[in-house]
């Protein structure tokens, strides 16, 4: 039987040894684990919420040349915040972090916060970015719980139904009280690298000894995806493409850009893609249409770099050689 990380003390000093003798030897070079510069983690940790590293990288780079200090994103327009977010989703993440920087920045004289508690108190940053951010940037002894550490967790206890506070319990059990941010860092990389939703790499898991389920939880969890078919004309002229801002207060993508949404009209369409949003995988077709939408505006083509598109009328856009 697998020794009690929950119980047993031994097992846990033990647990957390070989975990960070694992992410030294495994953990992967990732741009903010480079990096001391607390404004540049808590970046990181926002784009990375519900989003794989994969695609954060590029992101990640662009914006921090643009944005490259907490005062250059608080001076900057929303729009232009909007714009540097394009293509990463979730855009609420964007405005509460700009919102936040400027709480940082005019506030508390560029000086973001170093305990996870005041951290808290600003926009965006829930119980876990606070940690992550806290522990990372400066140490605190904050155990971190994500999507990745509670299925790590559930799989060690045998507990598929763990709550989140017993969660939250025993990663503060675990947690080293030497190297907080390596530990914290170490059970996210192994929940994404090895211990997989669908399919745990056991057999390369340094916490094997201690894991009760070893993969047998694995392959239950059935993802629910939904498709959808949605058609889109796009209108160029002389004077640029025609586009439509999202109502301000849309629940999803408020005031960015996109093209116009048409009907199938029997024509041939110019182009197709897939496109996947959250738990939906969008069938795109793309209908060329010379006159424009009623509620659409042109804009010039020199305007779209700048333009807060949604990541779909980016892609159209870059297919098409606007952009
Ligand atoms: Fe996950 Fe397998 Fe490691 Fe258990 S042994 S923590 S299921 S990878």
């Amino acid at each position: 039987m697998s020794p009690s990380v929950a119980k047993n003390l031994h097992a846990r000093v033990t647990f957390r040894n070989r975990l960070l003798r694992w992410y030294d030897a495994h953990r992967r070079d990732l741009p903010w684990r480079n990096t001391s510069d607390p404004y540049r983690i808590w970046v990181s940790e926002i784009m990375l919420q519900q989003t794989k590293v994969g695609a954060v990288l590029d992101h990640y780079r662009r914006f921090l040349e643009r944005f490259p200090d907490v005062k250059a994103l608080a001076r900057a327009r929303e729009q232009s915040v909007l714009a540097a977010w394009s293509g990463l989703g979730y855009y609420r993440r964007a405005r509460n972090l700009h919102a936040a920087a400027r709480v940082v920045a005019f506030e508390r004289k560029g000086q973001v916060p170093t305990s996870a508690a005041e951290l808290r108190e600003l926009p965006g940053i829930g119980p876990y970015t606070a940690a992550a951010i806290a522990s990372i940037a400066f140490g605190e002894r904050a155990a971190v719980v994500d999507g990745n550490v509670e299925r790590v967790l559930q799989r060690v206890t045998g507990k598929p139904n763990l709550g989140k506070q017993e969660t939250w319990r025993l990663a503060d059990a675990l947690i080293s009280p030497k190297r907080p941010a390596d530990f914290n860092q170490a059970m996210m990389e192994l929940g994404a690298t090895v211990c997989l939703p669908r399919d745990p790499k056991c057999l390369m898991c340094p916490v094997i000894d201690f894991c009760t389920t070893r993969g047998a939880h694995a392959r239950t969890a059935k993802e629910v995806r939904k498709s959808k078919s949605i058609s889109y004309a796009l209108c160029r002229s002389n004077a640029g493409v025609c586009l439509l801002q999202r109502p301000k207060d849309a629940s999803r993508m408020a005031a960015m850009w996109e093209l116009p949404e048409v009907l199938p009209n029997g024509s041939d369409p110019a182009a197709h893609f897939r496109h996947s949003i959250l738990d939906t995988d969008f069938e795109v077709t793309v209908y060329l249409d010379g006159h424009g939408s009623d509620n659409g505006e042109w804009i010039a083509q020199s305007r779209l770099p700048k333009l807060a598109l949604t990541g779909l009328a980016r892609k159209i856009l870059r297919h098409f050689d606007l952009l």
